[in-house]
């Protein structure tokens, strides 16, 4: 009888603790509005840019697929999801190997909607993975070598080596004193759907499912990323220059007991997280360069289309020129930050908490060095000075004042 006792208390102290359990207590599941259609504000025109059909191109990021590792689908079948969700490219890092570049994937699919382009999940010593962006074809490294080890020989052939799944309960990263890292998965969806799968959730989960499908249970996930947001505050807080992007690591497998199933399906994981990237052409080179510097943010889309501009002025005789998110700008500089009209935007300072919020838009003269970034959310209902039911939406990457 007393251990039995014991074992209750047992489970109720599991369930209790379980990362999620509160938010769930919270209303992050258990009351939120629903997404409905798209809120007003529209999409922000983009900069003007050359030719080539650039601007903002929303991408599908971290991908696995059945020919090349442990996804469940073929690339027609992953490209296909990608055009019925509307992406306009994927980012396929199949398991340590870059041999669908080899074999002429990115050529295959370039010039259409969605285009390809081909990178690299790195498992490194530990079992914690890399994701390895703008490698040539040939690129070959043996899996399970120390982190620094993989990362150099990344950065060796020009590569852009950046942390996977870096907070994630089964997998996480833990080499953060490792140099060369250019940036991090600060959001990633099979994370937050792990962290948010408890007893008391999956209940709810399930009957969602049963009622709405399936993309309404992946809106019901659409959570902030605490942890990884806070891994990247803390690496920008230390003056680095760290890429943050939205990504999937979608397999469209989920593993229950022992049977596999086809869930998220890859058409509705792609239309619920993208990565915004402002390139100048849609070609994997001009996403890689955007990436590398930064000009982008990544979104919950399936919360509802989402635009989001945020760009700095220089102070008078502070020089001139569109400094745009992932550029640097002079203390003193002016951060302008514009949404959709119903979007709560909140400006967040690495290391200094959140340092202006507005509806809409906002503003704010900086007066200190910093990497400043905008977290965008989606309302439900405002009432006087408080927001219920808000659903994190979008992440900029940061402008960096100094
Ligand atoms: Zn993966």
């Amino acid at each position: 009888m007393a251990s039995s006792l014991r074992t209750r208390l047992r489970i109720a102290a599991t369930v209790l603790g379980a990362r999620g359990f509160w938010d769930a207590l919270a209303g992050r599941f258990l009351w939120q509005p629903p997404p409905g259609a798209p809120p007003g504000g529209g999409i922000l025109e983009a900069p003007p840019l050359g030719g080539g059909g650039g601007g903002w191109l929303r991408g599908a990021l971290h991908v696995h697929t059945c020919t090349y590792s442990d996804g469940a689908g073929t690339i027609e079948e992953v490209m296909g999801a990608a055009k019925a969700a509307g992406v306009d490219f994927v980012l396929l890092t199949d398991h340590n190997t870059m041999r669908p570049k080899a074999d002429g994937l990115e050529e295959r699919y370039a010039g259409q909607t969605p285009f390809l382009i081909v990178g690299d999940e790195i498992t490194v010593k530990g079992g914690a993975f890399l994701l390895a962006l703008d490698l040539p074809g040939d690129f070959q490294f043996a899996p399970n070598q120390p982190p620094q080890v993989a990362i150099d020989a990344i950065l060796a052939v020009g590569g852009l080596p950046l942390v996977s799944l870096p907070d994630d309960m089964k997998h996480p990263w833990d080499a953060w004193d490792a140099t060369g890292c250019a940036g991090l998965e600060a959001l990633n969806l099979s994370t937050v759907a792990r962290e948010h799968i408890n007893p008391l959730s999956l209940t709810w989960l399930l009957l969602l499912w049963r009622l709405k499908g399936e993309l309404t249970v992946l809106q019901a996930l659409c959570t902030r990323p605490d942890a990884s947001l806070a891994s990247w505050d803390r690496l920008l807080a230390q003056g680095k220059k760290q890429i943050g992007l939205g990504a999937l690591d979608a397999h469209a497998l989920l593993k229950i007991g022992k049977k596999k199933h086809p869930i998220p399906s890859y058409e509705n994981s792609f239309r619920a997280v993208t990565t915004h990237v402002l390139a100048e052409t849609r070609t994997p080179k001009a996403i890689h360069t955007a990436i590398r510097a930064g000009h982008c943010f990544f979104a919950y889309d399936c919360l509802g289309e989402i635009a989001l501009d945020f760009h700095a002025t220089p102070p008078p005789g502070g020089g001139q020129g569109a400094i745009l998110m992932g550029d640097g700008a002079p203390v003193g500089a002016m951060l302008t930050a514009t949404g959709p009209e119903t979007a709560l935007l909140r400006l967040y300072r690495a290391g200094g908490g959140i340092v202006a919020a507005g509806k809409g838009s906002l503003s704010y003269r900086t007066d200190r060095p910093g990497a400043y970034r905008i977290e965008a959310y989606r309302v439900g209902i405002q009432r006087g000075p408080l927001f219920l039911g808000a659903r994190p939406w979008a992440f900029t990457n940061p402008i960096y004042v100094k």
